[in-house]
């Protein structure tokens, strides 16, 4: 019932790999976050050491980072209390934006929010 909450990091970094005598390659410089830089390390590398092979590779990385909700959470979705937006008359229901921008909970969305059980 509670959508994980979640924090995505996606870095992406470029590095001068040089190919090893049994082929294979291995990283021989510093990563940078632009390939401008690690282009010129590349020219530089070549430049210095011509009889080896270079090639620039590029690593993406993705860091997810979950966390449960904590008791200040709605018990409904487990959003935080201010996601939530006050009924307009004493019919309706309110509405929590988080899950409202989630496609997979945007249906579950019209609820006011409430508290936990302490
Ligand atoms: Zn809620
Ligand atoms: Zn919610």
């Amino acid at each position: 019932m509670n959508p994980p909450l979640a924090e995505c990091r996606t870095t992406v970094e470029y590095f001068v790999q040089c190919q090893q005598p049994d082929g294979t390659w291995e990283q021989c410089s510093s990563t940078a976050i632009d390939l401008d830089f690690a282009t010129e390390r590349l020219a530089a590398r070549r430049r210095m050491q011509p009889e080896f092979e270079y090639r620039i590779a590029r690593r993406t990385t993705t860091v997810v980072v979950e966390y449960a909700a904590d008791n200040a959470g709605c018990a409904e979705c487990g959003h935080p209390e201010d996601q939530h937006a006050e009924a307009d008359e004493p019919v309706s229901v309110g509405q929590c934006r988080q899950c409202a921008a989630d496609p997979q909970y945007e249906d579950d969305s019209w609820h006011d929010y409430e508290p936990r059980e302490a």
